[in-house]
C-alpha cells in the first residue's frame, strides 16, 4: 500500500506513537488481511491532544478568514493532485471500490476545504441600528471542536467536520473509527503541509471509550459526531451535561418513493445508486423503496436486467463497482437481517448470499413485497439490501414513509412537478431528492432530523455550528438609571 500513514496519532503537526495503548487491527475488507496496527490513545495521548488544540487556537483565531481559508485552499489542491493515493488508502481502509473512492471521497473532502476555505473571509456580523444607538454582533469561533467519525467515509467526515471548524477559527482533534483509522491521519499531513500551524488538526485513534473521554472534557466546546442512533443518543447526552455544542449526524432508514408515472429506468438508477453504492453503507440511503403499483412489475424487471451489470470483485480493480463490506462483523450483522426479511416473508428476487471468496462479499440483494411491520422495512441494515414495497396512492405513501423514528433523508420519483413538491413538502426528512438520490454537494446542507440527528453539515449552515455569535451594545448617549 503506498504513503501509509507512519504512526497511530497526529498531534501538535506530527505523527506520535504510543504503543502502550491498546492494539486495533486494520483489516482490508476485500481480503481479510492485516494491513497496519495503531494503538489507541491512552489518557496522556488525549492530555496531549487538547492541549495542543487549546494552545494552538487563540492564535488561529487572531488570524483574518482569508490567511485561513488560504490554507484550507491550498489542503485542497494538494488532495486533489494526490487523488489516487488518496482514494487508494481509502479503499484499503473500507474496502469501497476504487471506482468510488476515486470521485467520492479525497474529491468531497477537497471540495469541503475549498468551499470553507473561500467562506472564511465572508464570516462576519451583522449591524444593527437603534437610533442613536446600535448593536453589532461578532461571529467567533467556539474553542475546541471534537469529530468522531463513522468508518464508511474515513476521509470525507473528517474534512466535513475540520473544514468548516478550522474555517470559523476553531481547532479540531479527531478520532476516527475504530474500523478506518488510516485515512484521517493523511487529511492532517496534508493541512500541515498546506501551511495549518501545528495543533490545530489533530487525531487520535480509539474505541468508543475514547471518544467518550473526548466528549466529557470540560476543555472541549463542541461535538460532532458522524454514527449510529444509540452512539449519537449517549454522545449527545454528555455532551449536553457540559453544555457543548453539538452536531449530530446519525442513521436513517429513508423512503424512495417512486410514482406510476417516473421514468423508469431513473427511478432504478436511484434505487441503485441509494442501495448499493459503498455496499449499501451509506447513512442517506433510500432503503424503503416504495413503488406504487402500477409500475411496480416493470420497476423489478429493470432492476433485475441493470443488476446483472454490477461487477462484483477486488475493489483496487477499476472495473468493480460492488466491494465487500468493511468488516466481518458488519457483514453478519446484514447477513442477520437478510435471515430476518426471509424468516417474516419478504420475497427474495435478487442476492441474499455471501460470495465464496476471501473478505467480506455479499451479494446485493432486493427484497420485493416487503410490508412496513417487516424488521427489513424498519430498522437500519446498513449493507446492500433494498426493501421495495407497493403503495397505491400518494396520501398512504406520505403516512407510511413518515412512520419511522428516522428523518435523515426521502426521494420521490415522478413526472409531475407539484407532485415532487407537495410531497417532498409533506416528508418529515432533512436532506431530500427529486428524480435523484443520495446527491451531496458542499453547497447544500446535509443532516437529519427527527432521531436522525441535530444540525447540519455543509454549506453555509455549518458556519453556524461551528461559530457562536456576540452581540454589543454601544450607547451614544448618557445612561438612564433608577437611582
Ligand atoms: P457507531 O455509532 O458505532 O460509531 C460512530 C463513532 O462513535 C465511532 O468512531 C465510534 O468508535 C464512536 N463511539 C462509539 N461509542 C462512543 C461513545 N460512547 N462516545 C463517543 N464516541 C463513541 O457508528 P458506525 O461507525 O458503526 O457507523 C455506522 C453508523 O453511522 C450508521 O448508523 C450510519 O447511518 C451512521 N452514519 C451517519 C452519517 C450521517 O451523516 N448522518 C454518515 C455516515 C454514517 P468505535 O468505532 O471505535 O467504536
Amino acid at each position: 500500500m503506498s504513503q501509509q500513514p507512519t504512526a497511530s496519532h497526529f498531534i501538535n503537526g506530527a505523527y506520535v506513537e504510543d504503543t502502550s495503548g491498546t492494539p486495533i487491527q486494520v483489516i482490508f475488507p476485500a481480503t481479510g488481511e492485516v494491513i497496519a496496527t495503531v494503538y489507541a490513545a491512552t489518557p496522556q495521548i488525549v492530555d496531549q491532544a487538547i492541549e495542543a488544540a487549546r494552545a494552538a487556537q487563540k492564535q488561529w483565531a487572531k488570524m483574518s478568514g482569508t490567511e485561513r481559508g488560504r490554507v484550507l485552499r491550498r489542503a485542497a489542491d494538494i488532495m486533489r493532485e494526490r487523488n489516487h493515493e488518496l482514494s487508494v488508502l481509502e479503499t484499503y481502509d473500507t474496502g469501497k471500490p476504487l471506482q468510488e473512492t476515486l470521485v467520492a471521497d479525497a474529491t468531497s473532502g477537497a471540495d469541503a476545504l475549498e468551499y470553507f476555505g473561500g467562506l472564511a473571509a465572508t464570516l462576519t456580523g451583522e449591524h444593527i441600528p437603534l437610533g442613536e444607538d446600535w448593536v453589532y454582533t461578532v461571529r467567533e469561533p467556539l474553542g475546541v471542536c471534537v469529530g468522531i467519525g463513522a468508518w464508511n467515509y474515513p476521509t470525507q467526515i473528517a474534512c466535513w467536520k475540520g473544514a468548516p471548524a478550522l474555517a470559523c477559527g476553531n481547532a479540531m482533534i479527531f478520532k476516527p473509527s475504530e474500523t478506518t483509522p488510516l485515512c484521517a491521519l493523511k487529511v492532517a499531513e496534508i493541512l500541515i503541509e498546506a501551511g495549518l500551524p501545528a495543533g490545530l488538526y489533530n487525531v487520535v485513534q480509539g474505541l468508543g471509550d475514547v471518544g467518550a473521554s473526548l466528549v466529557t472534557d470540560p476543555r472541549v466546546d463542541k461535538v460532532s459526531l458522524t454514527g449510529s442512533v444509540p452512539t449519537g443518543r449517549k454522545v449527545y447526552s454528555a455532551a449536553a451535561a457540559g453544555m457543548k455544542h453539538v452536531t449530530m449526524e446519525l442513521g436513517g432508514k429513508s423512503p424512495l418513493i417512486v410514482f406510476d408515472d417516473a421514468d423508469l429506468d431513473n427511478a432504478v438508477g436511484g434505487a441503485i445508486n441509494g442501495n448499493f453504492y459503498a455496499s449499501g453503507q451509506v447513512c442517506s440511503n433510500g432503503t424503503r423503496v416504495f413503488v406504487q403499483k402500477g409500475i411496480k412489475d416493470a420497476f423489478l424487471k429493470r432492476l433485475a436486467e441493470r443488476m446483472q451489470s454490477a461487477v462484483i470483485g477486488d475493489p483496487l480493480d477499476e472495473a468493480t463497482n460492488f466491494g465487500p463490506m468493511v468488516s466481518a462483523s458488519q457483514m453478519d450483522i446484514v447477513k442477520g437481517y437478510i435471515a430476518k426479511g426471509l424468516d417474516e416473508g419478504a420475497r427474495l428476487v435478487a442476492g441474499g448470499g455471501q460470495l465464496e471468496r476471501d473478505g467480506f462479499y455479499l451479494e446485493p440483494t432486493v427484497f420485493a413485497d416487503v410490508t412496513d411491520d417487516m424488521t427489513i422495512a424498519r430498522e437500519e441494515i446498513f449493507g446492500p439490501v433494498m426493501a421495495v414495497l407497493d403503495f397505491e396512492d400518494e396520501a398512504e405513501v406520505i403516512a407510511r414513509a413518515n412512520a419511522t423514528d428516522f428523518g435523515l433523508s426521502a426521494g420521490v420519483f415522478t413526472r409531475d412537478l407539484s407532485r415532487a413538491h407537495r410531497v417532498i413538502g409533506a416528508l418529515e426528512a432533512g436532506s431530500c431528492f427529486i428524480n435523484s438520490y443520495n446527491d451531496a454537494p458542499v453547497e447544500a446542507p446535509f443532516g437529519g432530523v427527527k432521531a436522525s440527528g441535530v444540525g447540519r453539515e455543509n454549506s453555509k449552515e455549518a458556519i453556524q455550528h461551528y461559530s457562536q455569535v456576540k452581540s454589543v451594545y454601544v450607547r451614544m448617549g448618557d445612561v438612564e438609571a433608577a437611582f
